[in-house]
């Protein structure tokens, strides 16, 4: 999924979520996106700003956290936050561990700018 795809699915939930709150302008968007997704943040915003055009979110604020990426370990169960790349368990140093998150999208929190 790259950065215009993001911002396409963003733009659908904020839409979704202005609609059922009867709301004509949304002032920000807080976002959050697991550090698996391989995403531009800038690329990102220029993508939604654009994406936004003409709908209740033009102009709004993109803001994004991104989420760690959590692995846990094979041999003691161990859950840990670390890079994307595998990496050894820090706890009983393992070196086969699985990444259990990271691809997370998520609408955290959005901010209305004006309700009807
Ligand atoms: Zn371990």
């Amino acid at each position: 999924m790259d950065e215009h795809e993001v911002a396409s699915q963003v733009l659908a939930a904020v839409d979704n979520a202005a609609y059922r709150n009867s709301a004509t302008r949304i002032s920000s968007v807080h976002l959050a996106i697991g550090g698996r997704r391989v995403l531009d943040l800038n690329r990102l915003q220029s993508a939604f700003a654009v994406a936004a055009r003409g709908t209740v979110a033009e102009g709004a604020q993109l803001s994004v956290k991104v989420l760690p990426v959590r692995h846990r370990c094979r041999n003691c169960g161990n859950n840990f936050e670390a890079s994307p790349a595998d990496c050894p368990c820090p706890a009983c140093g393992h070196p086969h561990t699985e990444m259990i998150g990271g691809e997370e999208l998520q609408l955290l929190d959005m901010e209305l700018a004006d309700v009807a």
